[in-house]
């Protein structure tokens, strides 16, 4: 078994769900206890200024080999899985070849090409999943494996010629945070990678621009046998905010660059009703035009009743990392041709969501995301070929061979 794939099922039954709801950081100990041990296994593999920080950010170096002056670049992965399914004791399951027969897990699970047709691209190679009663944590374990594995390989061997290499590990990116308080500064690379994409080829430096928000409406509560003229009920206040929205701007209508808003969140009664939104585009003109109209809608239904009954309240949440990668686009082609050398297919396209990746780059250090292998995130579907990884180490090795000539 490869080694890659045997760091990535030790880290796979290790716990480290994060916690939307905890107020500490990181939020959950158990990542903490991850981490404590990330630190041994690097100093054990040969890192040097291996560290955790008081939020449990765990960095390294990998000193440079025969290289001086090269760009310092870092790697980057999330150590935490997400909260939307069970991570407690993982069981990871080794298909060892895939025949394209359905893979049956417990509790009725069963990963069919029917409704995966893309794990038909891994027939006769080894496949991990978990048990059917959890997921898997590919994302991003598979990344923390990766990074490691290559980390190893460069310090054992000595057989690449590289500049200063730098990695880091952080938590909570599942629940929105993982760099809040990562340290940039202190980090120190040019630019970095984040090792947290899906499938084999994926290499992606386009997200959302992504704002939240608020819309409080005060209705007035009357008797309704005595009404007439007199009541307002916020409900429908808030039903006529949502039904000047354009339906073919949500979700369920839209994908690949259209952007959209989304209704997270209805509460209300006569007097109060409540509305949350989140807005996506990777335009940011389109995104503000967004923005502007619902402003106008909630101008407008004010204008209408002639008072400030509706009250809106929108949150700029993260930008499109685009915006910070374009004057830096050698680092796109210096993944591409680390791909090709790998034998590797980029496969380049715009993620709707956001990641770590882009909040960093907006702190002055670019970062573009690379595949880390996975399928089917966050559920008990959730599978990583062994190739994948295998491949995914070998595109940090030839990233760190190119910045190093
Ligand atoms: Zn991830």
């Amino acid at each position: 078994m490869d080694k890659v794939a045997q760091r990535f099922i030790k880290y796979a039954k290790q716990f480290t769900t994060s916690d939307p709801e905890s107020t500490t950081y990181p939020s959950t100990h158990r990542q903490t206890v991850f981490m404590e041990k990330l630190v041994e296994e690097l100093k054990e593999v040969g890192c040097i200024e291996v560290e955790m920080d008081k939020y449990s950010y765990v960095t390294a170096t990998v000193p440079a080999n025969g290289v001086q002056n090269a760009p310092v670049v870092g790697f980057v992965a999330h150590v935490d899985t997400s909260p939307d399914f069970s991570g407690e004791n993982v069981q990871p399951q080794i298909v060892e070849k895939y025949d394209g027969n359905p893979i049956v897990l417990k509790n009725g699970v069963t990963i069919d090409s029917k409704d995966f047709p893309e794990i038909l691209n891994y027939k006769g190679q080894a496949i991990i999943t978990a048990d059917g009663t959890t997921l898997l944590g590919a994302d991003d374990k598979a990344g923390v494996a990766e990074i490691v594995t290559a980390a190893e390989y460069l310090l054992k061997s000595k057989d690449i010629k590289h500049g200063k290499i730098r990695l880091g590990f952080t938590p909570d990116e599942e629940i929105g945070k993982g760099t809040d308080h990562f340290d940039v500064k202190k980090f120190g690379a040019d630019f970095a990678y984040t090792l947290d994409g899906g499938e084999i080829g994926e290499l992606e430096f386009e997200n959302f621009n992504a704002a939240g928000a608020k819309i409080k409406i005060q209705g007035r509560s009357v008797h309704p046998g005595a009404a007439k003229n007199k009541m307002v009920n916020a409900i429908l206040v808030a039903h006529q905010i949502i039904a000047m929205l354009p339906p073919t701007q949500r979700p369920e209508h839209t994908e690949k660059y259209e952007g959209f808003f989304h209704l997270t969140q209805l509460n209300g009664n006569v007097e109060n009703a409540e509305l949350q939104y989140i807005i996506r585009d990777h335009d940011f003109v389109k995104f503000e035009e967004k923005k502007k109209l619902l402003t106008e809608i909630v101008q407008h239904i004010n204008f209408q009743y002639g008072k400030n009954l509706v009250e809106l309240e929108i949150n700029d949440q993260y930008f499109n990392m685009r915006q910070k990668i374009e004057p830096v686009m050698h680092i796109i082609e210096i993944a591409k041709k680390a791909m090709l050398q790998a034998g590797v297919e980029p496969k380049i396209k715009a993620i709707r969501g956001g990641t770590d990746g882009a909040r960093l780059s907006y702190d002055s250090l670019p970062c573009p995301n690379i595949f880390a292998g996975g399928h089917n995130f966050h559920g008990p579907f959730e599978f990583v070929p062994v190739h994948s990884m295998v491949k995914a180490v070998e595109v940090i090795l030839n990233i760190v061979k190119i910045i190093g000539k």
